[in-house]
């Protein structure tokens, strides 16, 4: 069977040469798939696995704009439709500046298993720039978004492609967005979500990816016996889903004592209270400041550059940053100072050397494609709202947040041991995503 994903690959990476990030995803998806294709031989014979590694369409494009100078500036805007075998295309927008084509390709490949596994139907993209918003005005950040979507709108469609935010994209972006869209086209659709909530937004979609995260890794405690209550917890980056995982760990009675940004981290062995997230909201969502200040104020541990993953003392562990962000020597690190929760937030944040150290060592790991999939999810609510021309309240979208993170724990959770890996949520996830997906592929005919 290695011999079988060494020659998969090997034509994949001839393929689509650079992009490295892209072949890391689907090398960690066909190798969780080689007991599903043995058992499945008809989607091997219809080229199932061939199809889904092929994007059905990839849009690329400039993005001219004018800065607060008068400059003229040019960014590169993509968008990668991936699947859309169980619905429209969904997935978030990215902006900054390592974005390139193999980066957005893993992302809406990771998609299409995550969207699966939701339970809602949910196909799969991405997109974004290599702009970046940090130390641009607002002006400048509308001036770009408005010629990004002067580009992507003809893309979009309520029923064709509904994108969302990801690092980069917040509610301000999501703002400008829209309101773009809805210039050119004359229609108001929920053809993105995070909207605000006056114009189409639901609750708790701002919340979701971060609450989802922690709602997982108490599914994962459960099996154990165990619940987030008492657990010290470390969580990284101190964005959208850094911050509302905080929120959660805080409401489960667990407690959260590190955030970072690209510069450094910050240790808060007291714990990131109420007050003090409140403070890290107002400083990253309002005054675009840097985690340092955190320091300055609440006169706590601050570090520049990495290490938030040497920290000890914790019992649970959080990556909410960005891709690799846990190299093999700090996925070693956490286990060695007493982690064995790893939730992850952000898309792919664990090099598969440190994966495969986490299952080696039979710690309870989420991958991100099932963890933070909370956040799709409560998208997929969005759309259903938009849909019904009506809103839910806080606690009904909560409840079906908290259900779906339930039922996709319960899927990947059953899957690993159906397939002979009790306990490895890795191969849980893809296999169960991927046999949705193939299903749909094989009833839908070679297109
Ligand atoms: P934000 O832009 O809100 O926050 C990103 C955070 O990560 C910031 O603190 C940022 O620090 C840090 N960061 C970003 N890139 C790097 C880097 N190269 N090195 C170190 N730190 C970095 O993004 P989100 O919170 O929305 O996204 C975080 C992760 O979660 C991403 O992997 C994203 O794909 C994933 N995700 C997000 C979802 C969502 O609903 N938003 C849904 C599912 C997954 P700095 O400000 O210094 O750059």
């Amino acid at each position: 069977m290695s011999e079988w994903v060494d020659s998969f690959m090997e034509g994949l990476i001839t393929k689509n040469p650079g992009e490295k990030e892209f072949h890391q995803a689907v090398h960690e998806v066909v190798e969780s798939l080689a007991i599903a294709i043995e058992r499945h031989p008809e989607y091997r014979d219809a080229k199932i696995l061939e199809r889904i590694c092929e994007p059905e369409r990839v849009v690329m494009f400039r993005v001219p704009w004018l800065d607060d100078e008068g400059n003229v500036q040019i960014n590169r805007g993509f968008r990668i439709e991936f699947c859309s075998a169980i619905g429209p295309y969904k997935g978030g927008l990215r902006f900054h500046p390592t974005v390139n084509l193999g980066i957005l390709k893993f992302l809406a490949f990771e998609q299409i298993f995550k969207n699966a596994l939701t339970t809602i139907p949910i196909g799969a993209g991405k997109g974004g720039s290599d702009f970046d918003p940090k130390g641009k005005s607002d002006n400048e950040v509308m001036r770009f978004c408005q010629s990004f979507m002067t580009e992507l709108y003809r893309h979009l469609g309520e029923r064709t492609d509904i994108p969302a935010g990801d690092i980069g994209v917040g509610a301000r972006e999501i703002g400008f967005l829209f309101g773009q869209y809805k210039r050119i086209v004359n229609r108001f659709e929920g053809v993105l979500t995070g909207k605000g909530l006056n114009w189409g937004g639901s609750l708790i979609r701002t919340e979701a990816t971060g609450y989802g995260a922690v709602y997982f890794a108490e599914e994962m405690l459960r099996t154990r016996d165990e619940s987030i209550k008492d657990k010290t917890c470390l969580v990284s980056g101190s964005g959208n889903v850094a911050q509302y995982t905080v929120e959660k760990i805080n409401d489960l009675g667990g407690k959260a004592v590190t955030l970072s940004d690209s510069s450094g981290f910050i240790v808060d062995h007291d714990g990131i209270d109420a007050e003090k997230l409140a403070y890290v909201m107002d400083l990253k969502n309002v005054r675009r400041g840097r985690i340092r200040e955190y320091a300055e104020k609440y006169k706590c541990e601050y570090h520049e550059g990495r290490g938030v993953w040497n920290v000890e003392g914790a019992e649970c562990s959080f990556p909410s940053a960005t891709q690799n962000e846990i190299s093999f020597e700090d996925a070693k690190a956490l286990t060695k100072g007493g982690v064995y929760v790893v939730s992850e937030g952000a898309n792919m944040p664990t090099v598969p050397d440190g994966v495969e150290h986490f299952i080696k060592e039979g710690i309870l790991y989420g991958p991100g494609k099932a963890a933070n999939a909370g956040g799709v999810a409560t998208s997929g609510l969005e759309m259903a709202q938009n849909a019904g021309h009506t809103s839910w309240t806080r606690e009904q979208v909560d409840e079906r947040l908290h259900s779906i993170m339930i039922a996709i724990h319960k899927a990947c959770h059953e899957t690993a041991e159906e397939y002979g890996t009790p306990g490895n949520y890795v191969n849980g996830a893809n296999i169960a995503g991927f046999l949705k997906i193939a299903d749909a592929m094989m009833a839908q005919g070679v297109v």
